[in-house]
């Protein structure tokens, strides 16, 4: 049995922020981190090819926009991944196009909000900045999901689906919501949401609060298709490298925004992020609602490049890498207030963009909540 102070359960930018951020406030308690994933980056992931070691695209957030001014906590934390150039400030433009195809300037709100940062090579390499950054003795556990929790008094225990790996730790952090939410019950046909089940209700109002506001959220659901456009020649300074689609043009192809990602060698990988139309995704509709959506995504697709014919000629010879679906993209509403990010009585804690905040549903707002969470269990232990 492995015994932890603390088991984060996710290795997005929020976890991982956390993580970082424990290190650098000298947290000293035995650390473990798990994560479903194959790597580090959750929704921030890059995907790579099983059969081309050369090919790795941002198929989830391909970049995120970070305020001028940020508290300087999270700036210490970022700071060192600026200088390292893993984080990079995007400088190319982004345009917009109406219901007519045709190019507009993007919604002006939009530029208030802070430039946009990517990660460089790829979007993954933030959150794998971020862990190497946190302890030595970090026990990390990839490719595991956490389906099971259990309570006592004094600590927690965590088991995957079979029951046939465990571990036990005193403070627990979720930074996804799946364990708390019940989504999972119709997309993974769980029949309980385990954080309920692990700590009855009225047992410990805090949670309770947690429990019955996420409850009531929602979030968007993403289709992004992935194509690998081949070697297009790299001087195209007239493509922009994010065209996003007008409320209009949204409601008539069904699609939020295309975004161009050159790979290391000289090709270019373009991923389209599909709009839900609200079909019902569980383990028996998923893979035909894949399907369908590709060849969906696959047609509307000329129509929307009509404004770039460099870019629409290189569809003819796309190859497509398949879509993949994100079942919870982005929050819509119910933050969870930040004064429960901590649950003190039941030893669990919050983070991630579901957090109450400015910059709630974003890569931001998940390092944000990472950090604060941070300070939160370090005067706390
Ligand atoms: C298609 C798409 C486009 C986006 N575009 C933008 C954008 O332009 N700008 C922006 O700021 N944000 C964007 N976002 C949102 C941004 O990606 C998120 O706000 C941010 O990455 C959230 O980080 P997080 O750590 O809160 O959550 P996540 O990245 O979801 O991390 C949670 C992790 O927990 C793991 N996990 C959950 N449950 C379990 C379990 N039971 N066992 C083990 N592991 C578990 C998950 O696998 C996941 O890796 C986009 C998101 C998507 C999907």
């Amino acid at each position: 049995m492995n015994h932890y102070d603390l088991v984060v359960i996710g290795a997005g930018l929020g976890g991982c922020s956390l993580l970082s951020s424990l290190e650098q406030l000298g947290y000293q308690g035995r650390v473990a981190l798990v994560e479903a994933g194959r790597g580090p980056g959750g929704r921030t992931a890059s995907r790579r090819s099983r059969t081309d070691p050369q090919w790795c695209i941002n198929h989830g957030a391909p970049a995120i926009r970070l305020s001028e001014s940020l508290p300087a906590a999270v700036d210490a934390l970022l700071d060192p991944l600026r200088r390292e150039a893993i984080l990079q400030r995007i400088v190319n433009d982004e345009v917009a196009i109406d219901a007519n195809g045709q190019i507009v300037a993007v919604d002006p709100t939009f530029s208030s909000q802070g430039d946009w940062w990517t990660g460089s090579p790829v979007m993954a390499s933030v959150c794998e900045a971020l862990l190497a950054r946190s302890s030595n003795t970090l026990a990390s556990h990839f490719g595991t999901r956490v389906r099971w929790l259990n309570r006592t008094p004094d600590h927690w225990m965590l088991s995957d689906e079979s029951k046939g790996w465990q571990l036990q730790a005193k403070r627990l952090v979720l930074s996804g919501n799946l364990l708390a939410h019940p989504r999972s019950l119709a997309m993974l046909k769980w029949d309980d949401v385990p954080l309920r089940t692990a700590v009855p209700e009225g047992e410990d109002p805090e949670l309770d609060a947690v429990l019955t506001t996420l409850e009531a959220s929602a979030s968007t659901v993403r289709w992004n298709l992935m194509l690998d456009l081949g070697d297009v020649p790299l001087a195209h300074p007239e493509w922009p490298w994010q065209i996003w689609l007008t409320p209009e043009a949204q409601t008539r192809w069904g699609v939020e925004r295309i975004v161009l990602h050159r790979q290391s060698d000289a090709r270019l990988g373009l991923v389209v992020h599909g709009l839900h139309n609200g079909a019902t995704i569980d383990p028996s509709t998923q893979s035909a609602l894949l399907e369908s959506e590709a060849k969906r995504l696959e047609a509307v697709l000329p129509e929307l490049l009509m404004a770039w014919p460099g870019l629409r000629n290189a569809l003819e010879s796309a190859r497509s890498m398949g879509v993949m679906r994100w079942g919870a993209a982005q929050p819509l509403h119910h933050p969870v207030p930040s004064h429960l990010q901590w649950c003190r009585q039941s030893a669990v804690g919050f983070c991630g963009d579901w957090i109450e905040g400015p910059h709630f549903g974003t890569g931001e707002g998940a390092i944000r909540s990472g950090v604060a969470l941070a300070e939160r269990l370090t005067i706390d232990s």
